[in-house]
């Protein structure tokens, strides 16, 4: 007889705790799989045996390494970069690189586990690592930009690799960090294979893929509100965040005829009461992206919009919300003030922007309350036809790659329907998610015994 693993959830967490300490948002992630899975599991043995939750809770493996370059004064700096490889049980590892002074090997462990079921909830072959840096790019030159992406690819380059693990884009990461690491990359192996994702479209790119993940998590949240019956048009949205997934996300709310109120960046938020639309959107991205300013600039450009230093939107009284900026920048008291402001739907375009509390709290109030690995899947999603395309030699139309995120979109919703339908009228998208996403793993872990 199998000794099995079938410990109580708070011993379980205290061991996840123990073996990680200091790991607070990796905790925290596991944290609030495990509290979803410790019922799924309960009367399922085999799970139990071949402790299958323990063992995705444990990377593969995790690479850290030196990254040192030179700035343009002629100074030495010293970075620390990972590779975190989680899980490849469906398919190669696959997630992003960020640059952030708060990148820590916690949050890039974190970001590596709730990767592993979102790509496993997108249907595609792609297993879960995510990657990057504490190097900080704000206010460097492009000239550093690039000796900073060299230097990480020198060291990057032998762990990852077009069937090994494909990397792609994060906060501070975008399509000119990509090219200088793709140069580099083949600069170093004399191979031109799909490596990374999120690549120029002259060079193995994929439409949409900018889009994706901003447009998909607004496909889910109209789904979840055809779910009830109800649709954007009329519908105010509170954004957070004015980068690629903020922007994208308000963009779709508007060509769906919803009125978007917020953006922010890390000094604060602005409030446009006449709403934020599509020419206001595209100030906003070329202000952000080519000039790399700040968002209260918006108030100079369009009079009638207010800018509140230091603060996140979610005061703002609004139907449906989207944290798009980072992880927990939605805390339990933003929780609740966005419910007793009557906001009924929340889809997060970031990872683990809201923390348990404030998760706990949408659960209770019982508001339709996407999480990340599900809303923001559409990017990883493109992503993974990047690679197909890559593999296959070809390009697919925008309308079919339009046509095919919506289906992934969808279908991810469906796999939540599947595990989160309460059956008294509330449907638990994290529930659904966590289980939809832990069973395709799972599943494939038992079929390989112990590895
Ligand atoms: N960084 C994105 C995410 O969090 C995309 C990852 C990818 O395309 O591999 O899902």
């Amino acid at each position: 007889m199998a000794v099995s693993d079938h410990v109580d959830f708070p011993t379980f967490m205290e061991g996840v705790k123990k073996r990680n300490p200091g790991q607070d948002e990796f905790v925290q992630a596991v944290q609030e799989v495990a509290e979803d899975i410790f019922d799924f599991i309960a009367d399922k043995e085999e799970y139990h045996a071949q402790q299958i939750l323990r063992r995705i809770a444990e990377p593969d493996r995790v690479v850290s390494f030196r990254v040192c370059w030179e700035d343009d004064a002629g100074n030495i700096r010293v970075q620390r970069g990972w590779r975190v490889q989680n899980n490849n049980a469906i398919g190669p590892y696959k997630g992003g690189i960020r640059f952030h002074p708060s990148v820590t090997e916690s949050v890039l462990k974190f970001l590596a586990f709730e990767q592993t079921f979102k790509n496993a909830l997108t249907g595609l072959p792609m297993g879960g690592g995510k990657g990057g840096s504490n190097f900080n790019p704000k206010g460097k030159s492009v000239r550093e930009i690039m000796r900073f992406c060299q230097s990480f690819m020198t060291e990057l380059y032998r762990h990852i690799g077009a069937d090994v693990d494909v990397p792609a884009g994060d906060i501070g990461v975008g399509g000119r960090e990509i090219g200088f690491m793709f140069g580099q990359y083949k600069r170093i192996t004399n191979e031109f294979t799909g490596v990374l994702t999120g690549k120029g479209l002259e060079w193995g790119g994929s439409l949409i893929r900018t889009e994706a993940t901003g447009y998909g998590a607004v496909y889910f949240l109209a789904n979840m509100l055809a779910a009830k019956g109800q649709d954007l048009v009329g519908k105010t949205a509170v954004i957070s965040g004015s980068g690629n997934v903020a922007t994208h996300a308000a963009e779709k709310i508007v060509q769906l005829g919803g009125k978007v109120l917020t953006l922010s960046d890390s000094g604060g938020f602005i409030h446009d009461p006449d709403g934020i639309t599509q020419d206001k959107i595209d100030w906003v991205k070329a202000h952000k992206t080519h000039r790399r300013g700040r968002i209260e600039d918006y108030c100079d450009e369009f009079k009638g919009a207010s800018f509140t230093a230091g603060k996140t939107p979610w005061g703002v009284p609004c139907d449906v919300a989207l944290p798009c900026a980072t992880q927990n920048e939605l805390l339990g008291e933003d929780a609740k003030t966005l419910v007793a402001n009557g906001c009924i739907a929340v889809s997060e375009g970031a990872n683990m922007p809201t923390n348990l509390e404030g998760v706990h709290h949408f659960k209770h109030a019982k508001i339709m309350f996407a999480p990340g690995k599900a809303a923001n899947a559409g990017g990883v999603a493109v992503s993974g036809l990047e690679m197909s395309q890559n593999s296959g030699r070809r390009s697919w139309s925008e309308a079919e790659l339009q046509q095919m995120l919506k289906d992934i979109m969808d279908g991810i919703h469906k796999s939540c329907l599947t595990y989160g339908d309460q059956g008294n009228g509330y449907i638990d998208y994290v529930k659904g998610a966590n289980i939809a996403g832990f069973k395709k793993v799972a599943d494939a872990m038992l079929a390989f015994g112990v590895v």
